[in-house]
């Protein structure tokens, strides 16, 4: 199978309001797909870094009449939800039509604009309420080539437990389990899978589970920005002239905020136990940094994807039988310059990695 470059993005927000109060500078700027970044304490030349992407979404919006973020002028430099899927929404529907395996990974700070990305607020839908819609339009204009099933799951990982956000009262103590099945993936057993047909429909589930996970996180006193939210797309295609079955599963993954962790309450109990605060963050960091070096020529001995839930379910997703995409959110302001330069070093190794993605289609049975 051909070499297949995990594709990054990177996406400055407009100043929120803490940052307005703060007298806040902008220390990023984006020229087409470059961005360059200031050390506000400094006169050194600024970095600059290349990524498949760069989103300038921090000036020259305005907002319509319905709320929706448009460029000032049309045409202008502002970076819409829209164009944002154009660009990688588009892309995962077509490879998950063909019968490949995708993975879109929103990495950032607390604050930064993953969720906006990802799901959106409001009008301002953001990719994957954008993919679904686009996903059953696709199965409805091809309905006579093939027969379609989607399922739809919803799970957050909090301190490498695992709960199903679609599941109500079924929280079981310690999570759910994550198994082997074959030889390196990873599934977690008894996860509602819920079988669509409609966009509404999706939508819904998306609210249902947001809602899930923010009462969790109320429960355990914890805040919800330490916890990975993923959902699972499994769309099942049923060619019947030719006996073909194609099968791919797309990630959507809304990671923890990235910057650093402080144990809090029961948090610090676990860290007595020796489990990171974070572990499945951490550990998706070595796993990214090992495979940029598999890519640059260099002898990796071990990739430590079973260290951490995330990573295990991730596997095929990095390095692996995916086209994968990340998305890296950024705030603008100077005060969060160590942390916007600690995400572009994380996407600049994510860029490297080199996945073997293949279309998953058997005779059907
Ligand atoms: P995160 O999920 O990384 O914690 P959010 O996505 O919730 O952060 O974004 C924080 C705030 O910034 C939200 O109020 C959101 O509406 C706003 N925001 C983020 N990205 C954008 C953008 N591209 N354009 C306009 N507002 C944005
Ligand atoms: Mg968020």
């Amino acid at each position: 199978p051909g070499k297949d470059c995990v594709k990054v993005a990177v996406r400055v927000r407009p100043f929120n309001k803490r940052e307005k109060d703060a007298g806040s500078r902008c220390v990023i700027s984006v020229v087409s797909n470059i961005i360059t970044i200031q050390d506000p304490r400094s006169v050194q030349v600024p970095r600059s870094f290349c990524f498949d992407y760069a989103y300038w979404s921090h000036s020259g919006f305005t907002r319509d009449c319905s709320g929706l973020y448009v460029p000032e002028e049309p045409g202008g430099r502002y970076a819409d939800q829209d164009s944002v899927f154009q660009d990688l929404g588009k892309g995962i529907l077509e490879n998950a039509l063909q019968g490949y395996n995708a993975t879109l990974l929103a990495y950032g700070q607390t604050g930064s604009g993953k969720s906006y990305s990802m799901v959106g607020y409001g009008p301002n839908k953001g990719l994957v309420p954008t993919l679904c819609d686009r996903l059953f339009q696709a199965i409805r204009a091809n309905q006579d080539s093939r027969q379609c099933q989607v399922f739809f799951s919803m799970l957050e990982i909090y301190n490498e437990q695992v709960v199903d956000l679609l599941s109500r009262g079924s929280r079981a103590p310690g999570g759910l389990r994550v198994r082997e099945e074959q030889q390196r993936s990873f599934y977690v057993e008894g996860l509602r899978r819920v079988p669509c047909d409609s966009a509404p429909q999706v939508e819904q589930l998306m609210e249902q589970g947001t809602r899930a996970r923010t009462t969790a996180a109320t429960h355990m006193n914890a805040n919800s920005s330490r916890s990975h939210m993923l959902i699972i797309l499994q769309l099942k295609q049923i060619f019947s002239k030719e006996s073909i079955t194609k099968q791919s599963n797309i990630n959507l993954v809304d990671l923890a905020g990235s910057e650093r962790q402080r144990a809090s309450g029961s948090e610090a109990d676990r860290l007595k136990e020796g489990t990171a605060i974070n572990l499945s963050l951490t550990t998706l960091g070595h796993v990214i940094s090992a495979l940029a070096d598999v890519a640059a020529g260099k002898k990796v001995v071990h990739i430590p994807y079973r260290d951490s839930v995330l990573t295990k379910l991730l596997q095929s997703a990095l390095g692996g039988n995916s086209r994968t995409v990340m998305i890296a959110a950024l705030s603008p302001a100077d005060i969060c310059y160590e942390e916007s330069m600690s995400t572009l070093r994380y996407a600049d190794r994510a860029k490297r990695i080199q996945n073997r993605p293949v279309v998953n289609e058997s005779p059907t049975e």
